[in-house]
């Protein structure tokens, strides 16, 4: 559980109100999904599993990764909402959304996850844990792994 680790930041999910969903859109991203968040998301959009994969989600490197849109060069999850600049699927979002920003590749690079999410908020390293706010909006993964 991210929520156990130690990392040398805290993250404020005020700030997803207004930030635009920097961590479902950019550059282009992997957002990984396992057969288990599959069902559940298929199961929501009231879809069979199968034509849920078929029409939403890439194969890659023997793994699946949800879908993106391009739109004027930027890259967005198929199911970042357009209008609302949220996730679609919020509720049933996968792991790797859940977990955002407290990724164990982030722990020795905090500036770079600064960079990305605004609320990302440095802490006196001398502090502990930092548990993710239930108001993450999620995240792509910048490359496969
Ligand atoms: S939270 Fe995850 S699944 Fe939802 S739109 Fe963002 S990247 Fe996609």
């Amino acid at each position: 559980m991210a929520s156990e680790k130690i990392f040398p930041y805290r993250f404020d999910g005020q700030a997803c109100k207004t930030c635009g969903g920097k961590c479902c859109r950019g550059q282009q991203g992997y957002v990984w999904v396992s057969p288990k968040e599959i069902g559940k998301m298929a199961e929501t959009m009231q879809m069979d599993a199968a034509i849920f994969a078929k029409k939403y989600l890439s194969r890659v490197d023997g793994r699946f990764s949800l879908r993106e849109h391009v739109i004027n060069g930027e890259h967005f999850c198929c199911f970042f909402d357009l209008i609302d600049c949220r996730c679609k699927l919020y509720a049933v979002r996968p792991e790797q959304c859940r977990t955002y920003p407290f990724w164990n590749e982030f722990k020795k690079a905090p500036e770079r996850i600064s960079l990305e999410c605004p609320g990302v908020k440095p802490i006196d390293p001398g502090s502990v844990r930092q548990p993710p706010v239930d108001g993450i909006t999620g995240t792509r993964h910048p490359a496969p792994g």
